[in-house]
């Protein structure tokens, strides 16, 4: 397979860079392609402005979406952004990596997100019509790639428990799975989470490069958290709520989007 990993650590010191070549060692082994971005080592420039849009006349207003539309359809995206997107039609696995920040990713990462998935490229993309709304959810133009996160934290894996105070971790990456991965049309596979790594020593670390190891060896083959397909008659159009009768009724949460009978499959293993 062919295997992106956006890497968004400022030292190359750091446990995450250790952890980084770990993944890219074991893919290498097995005789998959890799590349990489390396956020802060390329310089990445986060923020949307109008700099990302040469095709912009000096004063016009800025509005993102009408500008990112434009230039993905006039191929007149910036030269950075470009190669990222020719990156990502490579790949057949997408892979994130970063340190919580904030219960999020950094803001490196997340402005790689936004001048990357570019409108007409991870969102704008399919018909509006009473049977479909677009292609997003399972569908759009990473549809049977996959994509994974590796993420490590400071706290505990208790502490990101379903009772654990800083709430489920599941739910705290739901943004990024769900919005960002499953939107445009990747596979999600469940990520991969490091906790209570900021006092971690060499023997933890041994513990945590095995199972990590373990991982990209199963990258083909663990399958992918069973959200629900947009089109696939869970949800109402154009309100797009799922049906009444799918669910327990008062049940709220992101755990409505998750296909019961495939999670159960997945838990079982299967
Ligand atoms: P490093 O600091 O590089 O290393 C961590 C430890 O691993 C060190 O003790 C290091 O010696 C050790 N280590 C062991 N083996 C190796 C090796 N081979 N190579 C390198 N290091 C090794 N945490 C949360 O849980 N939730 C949050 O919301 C959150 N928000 C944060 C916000 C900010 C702005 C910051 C700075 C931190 C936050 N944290 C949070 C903590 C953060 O998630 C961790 O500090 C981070 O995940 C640690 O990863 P690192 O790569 O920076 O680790």
């Amino acid at each position: 397979m062919k295997v992106l990993l956006v890497f968004a650590h400022p030292d190359p010191r750091s446990l995450n860079a250790a952890l980084r070549d770990v993944a890219l060692k074991d893919l290498e082994a097995q005789g998959h392609e890799v590349r990489m971005s390396d956020l802060y080592a390329d310089g990445w420039k986060s923020e949307v402005d109008r700099a990302d849009f040469p095709l912009l006349a000096p004063d016009a207003r800025l509005i993102p979406v009408a500008a990112s539309k434009e230039a993905f359809h006039a191929k007149a995206l910036t030269e950075d952004v470009s190669a990222e997107i020719e990156k990502l039609l490579w790949a057949d696995v997408l892979i994130l990596q970063f340190p919580l920040w904030w219960f999020t990713m950094p803001a490196i990462l997340k402005g790689w997100v936004d001048r990357v998935f570019a409108y007409g490229f991870a969102y704008g993309v399919g018909e509006h019509s009473d049977k479909r709304w677009g292609d997003r959810y399972g569908e759009g133009t990473l549809a049977g790639k996959r994509a994974m996160l590796i993420v490590t934290a400071g706290g505990w894996e208790e502490h990101y428990s379903a009772r654990g105070v800083n709430g489920p971790i599941e739910d705290l990456l739901f943004p990024i799975n769900h919005g960002i991965l499953y939107y445009p049309g990747y596979d999600v596979l469940p990520p991969f989470v490091a906790y209570r790594v900021d006092r971690l020593d060499k023997a933890g670390f041994d513990v945590l490069a095995e199972r990590l190891r373990e991982r990209m060896r199963t990258l083909a083959t663990t399958p992918p958290i069973p959200y629900r397909q947009q089109n696939g008659g869970d949800y109402l159009i154009p309100i797009m709520q799922l049906r009444p009768g799918l669910t327990d009724a008062a049940a709220t949460g992101f755990a409505l989007h998750l296909d019961d009978s495939r999670e159960a499959l997945r838990q079982a293993g299967e």
